[in-house]
């Protein structure tokens, strides 16, 4: 059924049954911690994989289950495990792929704290990084290699709102053998399906505008269910015996499910990541929204960039939406519905004039989140992007000078005049 539904109501509807006990039509807060087992036959079948049922809420919990289902809907997926942050999702995605001395290509436009786990924390696993160009295809080519695992990209990319040409990307993924992992967050599936693209793998920081209002952290790993772990023997957690499961073989047994149970079964089980029913609730209450507030985000965003852009206190502008970009053109291939409402503009004057800006904003306000219903503002370099080399911030899109906004749902003409003020301080 949900297959025929249109983005609106597969956002409203997908996953959620009315309660089977009570007849509530909103999903329930199922706030428990375990699950009574009908006998001891049904709980060692549960134990062993062999059924599928709630046993313990850090493996599944059916407010998060119904977060789950809407989400692989939404995205076109075979299914999905959330988390407890975009952060979580990424190693939950990285995990069954990944081993000592194997490596990922990953964008070098990224969200900066991705950078810093990626070319910090997982080393620490045995894990490597290659960070490319994503936008020179031969780079890319090159960088993969016989311990290469994943390739990794966002859609729309943070800070800058750059965009990346995902079917290209996919092209050499499926040529070099290997599953390509997209980080939805800015795109969210209202912009960007990547899974119809040819990525393999979405990730999403639930925390921006699926959830929408800054109320929680959480993440999600969406399966397309499409990829063949056992065709090259590089992916033995999901091919190979699992010694914890009586040497059950993930991809043998669920098939395009394979992913996603072991990321439940292995993943949440050991790594613990686990999303708390409060927070799937929150997000199941914004999502359904996600579509209204989508459309109105790229509106708003396209209107101020170009604003901006007209503006002579202003050097530059990031937004790919505009026919400036040198993204224009892929934005308007792969994009056609709007390229989000997160970009950069660096302002004249330099740091100095960058800060100024930012303390002078009173609709904005200046956080380290974005996909708000609020207008945000940061400055990168100083924030977000801090931990970075100086080369790394200018190769993200985070220089000095450089400002970040996160457009709101508010009137586009308070937006507008909001920056107006605070530009003329800066300028002062
Ligand atoms: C915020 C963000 C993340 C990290 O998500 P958290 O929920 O903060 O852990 C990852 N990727 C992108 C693009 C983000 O904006």
């Amino acid at each position: 059924m949900t297959k025929t539904w249109g983005f609106d109501t597969t956002a409203i509807h997908a996953g959620a049954e009315p309660d089977p006990a009570t007849g509530a039509r909103q999903v329930p807060i199922y706030q428990t911690t375990a699950y009574v087992f009908k006998d001891a036959a049904h709980a060692a079948r549960l134990f062993g994989l062999q059924e599928v049922g709630y046993i313990y809420s850090r493996l599944t919990n059916p407010t998060v289950s119904a977060l789950q289902s809407r989400i692989a809907a939404m995205e076109g997926g075979a299914g999905a495990v959330c988390c407890s942050s975009g952060h979580a999702a990424q190693i939950l995605a990285l995990f069954p792929l990944m081993g000592p001395g194997k490596n990922i290509v990953a964008s070098t436009r990224l969200y900066g704290g991705t950078i810093t786990q990626f070319s910090q924390t997982i080393k620490r696993f045995g894990w490597g990084v290659k960070f490319v160009d994503l936008d020179d295809l031969d780079a890319l080519r090159t960088a993969i290699d016989d311990d290469t695992r994943a390739i990794f990209c966002e859609s729309i990319s943070n800070p800058g709102g750059y965009v990346t040409d995902i079917p290209e990307v996919a092209r050499i993924a499926d040529a070099a053998g290997l599953p390509l992992i997209v980080d939805n967050t800015l795109g969210t599936p209202y912009l960007c399906k990547p899974i119809e693209m040819g990525a393999t793998l979405v990730v999403h920081s639930l925390t921006k505008y699926m959830t929408g209002n800054g109320t929680v952290t959480g993440g999600v790993v969406v399966d397309s269910g499409k990829f063949d772990w056992s065709a090259s023997g590089k992916f033995p957690s999901l091919s190979e015996p699992e010694p914890a499961y009586h040497g059950l073989k993930f991809h043998e047994t669920f098939g395009s499910l394979a992913f996603t149970f072991h990321g439940i079964a292995i993943g949440l089980r050991d790594l613990g990541m686990t999303m708390n029913p409060q927070a799937a609730h929150y997000t199941l209450m914004g999502i359904e929204t996600l579509g209204l507030r989508m459309a109105k985000h790229v509106e708003n965003a396209r209107k101020v960039a170009e604003w901006l852009e007209g503006d002579a206190r202003v050097a530059s502008v990031t937004y790919a939406g505009l026919a400036s970009s040198p993204w224009n053109a892929t934005a308007r291939r792969v994009y056609p519905k709007g390229t989000g409402a997160l970009f950069t503009f660096s302002i004249k004057g330099g740091y100095e004039a960058a800060v100024k800006f930012v303390d002078n904003l009173k609709l904005f306000s200046h956080v380290a989140n974005l996909g708000d219903a609020r207008s945000l503002v940061i400055h990168s370099a100083s924030t977000t992007h801090s931990q970075l080399t100086d080369a790394q911030k200018i190769a993200a899109g985070a220089g000095p000078d450089v400002v970040r906004l996160s457009i709101g749902i508010e009137d586009v003409g308070d937006i507008i005049a909001d920056l107006d003020q605070a530009l003329a301080e800066a300028s002062r």
